[in-house]
């Protein structure tokens, strides 16, 4: 993927680094400038993430900082793969006593493994605090991960780390779940996340240039959809790539976030405008179907597109 690697400050403390790895995957960064410690999210390629490391980049930016935490957010191997390779090697990127693997068990690796939903834990010396959100369907031990910062250490981002649950203008394929569970993840972090402008939504793959054509195509023909498509374009063309987005973008062209969110007839017939013009749904259907027939039937749409 011929996307440039990207830093965006968090906080006076916090950096996010993005990785892109494979053919399409991200692996994301958080650096920590006060403790000198790092956090990997979903390393899955180790090989190539150890190489960019040892690059005039890598070294750079992690020369004398220490890996302390692997976030996995589910099970697929294009996520969770590198983490038995650097729980194995974590002398060559660490001089702490251990490297902290959080996730699901049914993920390989894992040695803090989450129990509930809504856990919340530690990473870093300074005490950095993670919220984990179980959120199944892609897989049933998916996981998002919430990090926040605050005011006081100069805070503009927050960030959402939703590997395969939620992406640009999309969500992962319901391997595993239903709608109606995707509905409910979408619900429970929409409650949560109270400044939807400053949480990034940093997912696990780059597919939004589809994700964007489908809904002009298929779903929502409006101004503001085909605005968004066209911002992304430009974006890869400029090898710049598209995450992170942000919550509130989401809520602007996210068919399956309108599908959950929208609830009067109104505001779905503006939004769901190309599936009337198209007979993929009629004002009837609009009127009378549940959030979550809505979310499949877009889901399907998708998936047969
Ligand atoms: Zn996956």
């Amino acid at each position: 993927m011929s996307i440039h690697t990207r830093t965006i400050p968090l906080s006076r403390k916090l950096s996010l680094h993005i990785l892109p790895i494979l053919s399409d995957n991200y692996c994301y960064f958080l650096i920590n400038h006060h403790t000198n410690q790092y956090a990997m999210v979903d390393p899955s390629d180790s090989k190539k993430i150890h190489q960019y490391l040892n690059s005039n980049e890598g070294q750079s930016l992690f020369n004398q900082k220490s890996l302390s935490t692997i976030l996995t957010t589910h099970k697929h191997w294009d996520h969770a793969g590198g983490n038995l390779y650097f729980v194995k090697n974590w002398k060559e990127f660490s001089s702490l006593e251990k490297v902290q693997v959080v996730g699901n068990g049914e993920c390989e690796g894992v040695n803090q493994e989450l129990k509930s939903d809504l856990e919340s834990f530690t990473i870093f010396d300074d005490k950095t605090v993670v919220q984990a959100y179980h959120t199944p369907c892609h897989t049933n031990g998916h996981v998002c991960y919430l990090v926040r910062t605050s005011d006081e250490e100069g805070g503009n981002f927050d960030c959402l780390f939703c590997g395969d649950t939620f992406f640009v203008g999309g969500c992962g394929k319901f391997f595993e779940g239903t709608a109606q569970q995707m509905f409910d993840n979408i619900v429970k972090l929409n409650k949560e996340i109270k400044d939807p402008e400053r949480m990034l939504l940093c997912c696990g793959h780059e597919y939004t240039l589809k994700n964007m054509q489908f809904i002009v195509d298929k779903i929502s023909d409006t101004e503001t959809s085909r605005k968004y498509l066209n911002k992304y374009k430009n974006l890869m063309e400029e090898s710049h790539g598209t995450v992170p987005s942000t919550w509130q973008d989401e809520k602007e062209y996210n068919p399956y976030f309108k599908a959950a969110l929208l609830e009067s007839f109104e505001t779905r017939r503006e939004f769901f405008d190309k599936m009337i013009k198209d007979g993929s749904a009629t004002e009837d259907d609009l009127k009378t179907w549940s959030s979550v027939k809505i979310l499949q039937t877009v889901r399907d749409l998708k998936d047969k597109y």
